[in-house]
């Protein structure tokens, strides 16, 4: 307290500190009994084509259904896994879960989506055996490296180490990497000249620029110029109004994602050959 009244950014000692931390840990441990006890699914978020308005891919998202609380945010709960470590077997079941159903769409024939998308997070790249149990559960599934790809964000990447080298491990196994919410975190650029990338998932906070007025769409405009500058795809994020999905293709971008085309949906009502609305 006294250190923030006199106005220093040290934070030192807060009782709500204290309690954040305390909240943290139970909510670690309930993460560990839920996946012993099967709370957590996975739902399918679709990937359009802006010009032909067909799914192309299918983002794989973790959802945990918490016994007391019930529905908990990824955004709340991947934070705490990712420091006890509990993301390390959480993200092998969402990898292993998404590879087999989209090995199912997969075989739905030619118009079925491309690639399934799994997020995966620095610790995970960090474990030594990550691109083996990758290798493991696509041949268990029977999908080629190329319809996998692993989202990961630059801060995951910041740094370099074991995380970068588990990517260009990964890469020479013909897995793509995308670069996740792309703007927002570190080194953005300079990333791209180290680190094999086939895809920039341009973040959200661009995407609403479009339609928030002012110096409209700078940055979305900017990010896919980098993008086909170095023949990447750009994937823009977050979409939720026909004017931002119209101005998107104007600009460019080739495919999009947001609850303007479809939300998350568990298995069961994702439809893969349907036709999304433009
Ligand atoms: P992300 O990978 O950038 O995923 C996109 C997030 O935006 C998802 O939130 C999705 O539901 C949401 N979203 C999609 N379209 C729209 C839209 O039009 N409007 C708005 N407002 N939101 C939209 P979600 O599922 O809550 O996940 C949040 C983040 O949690 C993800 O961001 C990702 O970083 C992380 N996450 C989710 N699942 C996993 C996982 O299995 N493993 C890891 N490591 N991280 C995950
Ligand atoms: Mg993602
Ligand atoms: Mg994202
Ligand atoms: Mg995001």
């Amino acid at each position: 307290y006294a250190a923030r009244a006199a106005g220093s950014q040290l934070m030192i000692y807060t009782p709500e500190l204290d309690e954040r931390a305390d909240a943290a840990a139970r909510l670690g441990a309930d993460l560990r009994h839920s996946l012993d006890d099967g709370d957590f699914r996975v739902v399918y978020q679709p990937i359009v084509d802006l010009r032909t308005t067909r799914i192309r891919a299918v983002e794989a998202l973790v959802r945990w259904h918490h016994p007391v609380r019930g529905f908990v945010s990824p955004v709340d709960f991947i934070p705490i896994a990712e420091d006890n470590g509990l993301i390390v077997e959480l993200g092998e079941f969402v990898m292993r879960t998404a590879c087999h159903k989209f090995a199912g769409w997969r075989a739905l024939g030619p118009d079925a989506p491309d690639y399934v998308s799994v997020n995966v997070s620095a610790r995970q790249l960090s474990e030594p055996g990550f691109p083996a149990v990758v290798a493991g559960i696509l041949d268990e599934c029977g999908l080629a490296p190329a319809e996998l790809l692993v989202e990961v964000t630059e801060t995951a990447l910041f740094g370099g180490g074991t995380a970068v080298h588990a990517v260009e491990t990964l890469h020479a196994a013909g897995v793509r990497i995308a670069l996740d919410d792309f703007g927002t975190g570190h080194s953005s650029l300079g990333l791209l000249r180290t680190v094999p990338v086939d895809v920039l998932k341009v973040d959200k906070s661009f995407v609403d620029e479009i339609t928030a007025g002012g110096e409209r769409a700078v940055i979305a405009d900017a990010l896919i110029r980098v993008s086909n500058g170095l023949r990447l795809r750009a994937v823009a994020e977050g979409v939720e109004t026909a004017e931002q999905a119209a101005y998107l293709r104007e600009l460019g971008y080739e495919y999009a994602q947001g609850y303007y085309f479809g939300k998350p949906v568990p298995d069961p009502d994702f439809s893969p050959l349907t036709t999304a609305k433009i």
